[in-house]
């Protein structure tokens, strides 16, 4: 029998993804290992989490320090005419790392169905009361013009993007030029973005319909 609080902390990071009770006791023996400064360290990071914040209007984190909306919404050399719908803040990265996509974003979440299922209606309400739009002053305004949905390609994935284009269509009405679109079918089935090299994500990016 291990010390309680050995255990408890092997269950705890027992829970997180990917990992499995061997596993975790490495870790957990690993920081036990560590001088008591780094250990320190480690939990300073981990209680940081607890101040961080979600973007007011894509829901990506962001420091506590941070205005109400994250790098990528308060540039304004970001188009308004796209957003790319993605599960995961993660999946933001990966599509940023192409370098293909200069419209703004929308995470879901991958928590549960009824967590993703508000976030979208959420979302739908939000552009229906502001138009979201691109240029200023005298400049010719562009309305919003496409949804990209950017769900992995696993069961999960699919059936979110599946019932999302099936909630975003009612936006049709308010923009008839919206196109609502998904990541090019280039890619194997089970494939997750964030696993995916750039060079297959870009042409995900570009084939999407
Ligand atoms: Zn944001």
């Amino acid at each position: 029998m291990l010390p309680k609080p050995i255990q408890q902390l092997i269950d705890e990071f027992a829970q997180l993804p990917s990992v499995g009770p061997r596993q975790a006791a490495r870790f957990v023996f690993y920081l036990l290992n560590q001088p008591k400064e780094e250990i320190e360290k480690f939990a300073k990071k981990l209680f940081i989490l607890k101040k961080i914040k979600y973007c007011a209007f894509c829901n990506r984190a962001m420091e506590a320090t941070a205005t109400h909306l994250c790098e990528i919404c308060k540039n304004t050399n970001r188009e308004r005419t796209a957003i790319c719908i993605v599960e995961k803040d993660t999946d933001i990265e990966s599509i940023e790392k192409t370098k293909r996509y200069n419209g703004i974003y929308y995470v879901i979440g991958t928590e549960d169905e009824n967590r993703q299922l508000a976030r979208l209606r959420n979302l739908i309400e939000r552009i229906k009361k502001s138009r979201l739009r691109q240029g200023s002053g005298g400049q010719a305004k562009k309305d919003l013009n496409e949804i990209i949905i950017a769900t992995d390609a696993t069961t999960e994935g699919e059936t979110i993007a599946l019932y999302s284009a099936r909630c975003l269509d009612e936006l049709k009405k308010i923009y008839p030029q919206l196109k609502i679109t998904r990541l090019g079918r280039g890619l194997s089935t089970g494939s997750e973005l964030e696993y995916m090299d750039e060079d297959t994500l870009t042409n995900a990016l570009l084939g999407r319909k």
